[in-house]
């Protein structure tokens, strides 16, 4: 045999095995594109829903006619008042009803060039676009058996919150309608409430414990899921003061947020309800602690254990969560361990 047939029997040999192996790993992908499409994560639908900022902008007189029927009938409103009761913030209707008559006294060939309004037209219009980046973005970050978490968007205007996720809800305050960064951190929301543990806690202490982490958790692989998706969904919240990507971005923040959580969490157990509601809320959600340093955890999770370990303290539960970062961190970093306390 020359060395010129050698090769030539060599190649087709390649050839030969080549064949049946590329052909395996194409049955592979199909496979697992078929696998994917199945996933139910994947097949959410996202519905935009404006009926409410157009009833408030265009039609201010009859909703103040009759406050009680539009806070009773108006979809987003139904759950605007639920947050109120959530958050325990009393609903300051004397001045909701001042926003109203400001919207009653624009001239009516003016209501149409509200910029809240046309901010939930515009994100209405490009609602399929959405879709497709926001869907797939999501669900990346929830576990393999992703749930469905198809949601309505409602656009409100005159409310206290800039935006929440209630249940298969979202509501967002018309002036955010079009800021996508937003969107995709109360889609998070929504995944988060589907695939966490049910309640298996056993005295009423331990879900206390439970909530807190659980609420840090929360707001904080949410603020991560936004961080991260910044390139595809650049448009944030104009919150200049309290900036959640800006303090995270600040050591000196992020440990100055620590401390003040930690100081919080070692005396929690010894408050009362009340007094450790509020401030939990004040620590927390006020000046951003959940936000930030959850998003941290977040980011050292996903980049010391990759984010299969992260999503999968999502479905493991808040507790999951805590120790898979303590066991990554120096001990001046050590997020205070509640559970460890009883
Ligand atoms: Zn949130």
């Amino acid at each position: 045999m020359t060395r010129n047939m050698i090769i030539i029997l060599l190649s087709y040999l390649q050839i030969f095995i080549l064949i049946p192996s590329s052909s395996k790993s194409q049955q592979r992908n199909q496979q697992e594109k078929e696998e994917k499409s199945k996933c139910p994560c994947l097949q959410s639908k996202i519905r935009f829903d404006d009926s409410s900022i157009e009833k408030i902008i265009l039609h201010p007189e009859e909703v103040l006619a009759n406050p009680d029927v539009f806070w009773a009938s108006d979809s987003a409103y139904q759950l605007v008042k639920l947050w109120h009761q959530r958050v325990s913030f009393p609903i300051p209707i004397e001045q909701w009803k001042e926003w109203m008559q400001s919207f009653k006294n624009l001239p009516i060939e003016d209501r149409e060039k509200n910029s809240q309004l046309i901010a939930a037209r515009t994100i209405l219009k490009k609602g399929k676009e959405f879709n497709e980046k926001a869907i797939p973005y999501i669900c990346s970050f929830l576990p393999k058996d992703c749930p469905d978490i198809s949601t309505t968007i409602y656009f409100t205007t005159a409310i206290m919150a800039s935006g929440f996720q209630s249940g298969n809800s979202i509501v967002i305050y018309g002036a955010n309608a079009d800021k996508d960064n937003l969107l995709i951190h109360e889609l998070f929301h929504q995944g988060f409430d589907k695939c966490k543990p049910k309640r298996i806690e056993s005295s009423s202490q331990d879900s206390v414990i439970s909530q807190i982490y659980n609420d840090l958790q929360n707001e904080g692989m949410a603020t991560y899921v936004g961080y991260k998706g910044l390139k595809e969904f650049p448009r944030c919240r104009t919150d200049m003061l309290k900036d959640d990507y800006k303090l995270f971005e600040n050591h000196e923040e992020v440990n100055a947020l620590l401390n003040k959580m930690n100081e919080l969490f070692k005396k929690a157990l010894t408050l009362r309800e009340k007094e450790l509601k509020d401030t939990l809320w004040q620590v927390g959600s006020t000046d951003r602690a959940f936000y930030v340093i959850g998003c941290y955890m977040s980011k050292i999770i996903d980049e010391k254990l990759g984010r299969n370990v992260l999503v999968e303290t999502i479905s493991k539960g808040p507790r999951s969560f805590l120790l898979a970062y303590n066991s990554l961190v120096d001990r001046k970093l050590l997020v205070f361990d509640l559970f460890a306390q009883k």
